[in-house]
């Protein structure tokens, strides 16, 4: 699997069990975007766990390449 840098940091400083965790959570944090796709905060690179910081952000669907404020929300499975 390929790792953002924001990634690679995360999971150089977190044990290997953290780790996991924090990417199931990240890919739990999705949007829709316009063209109808969802992407998940791991798609894009990113990492989030346990719900912090901003639920908007501007990010760019994997999809179609479009960037655009997102709503960020949590799809439990
Ligand atoms: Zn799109």
């Amino acid at each position: 699997m390929k790792l953002s840098l924001a990634q690679k940091i995360v999971k150089l400083f977190s044990s290997g069990s953290t780790f996991e965790k924090m990417m199931a959570d990240s890919m739990r944090y999705r949007f829709t975007c316009s063209c109808g796709k969802e992407t998940s905060i791991w798609d894009i690179g990113g990492i989030r766990y346990k719900a912090f910081g901003n639920p908007k952000t501007s990010a760019r669907c994997t999809h179609c390449g479009k960037i655009a404020m997102r709503t960020i929300y949590k799809v439990e499975n």
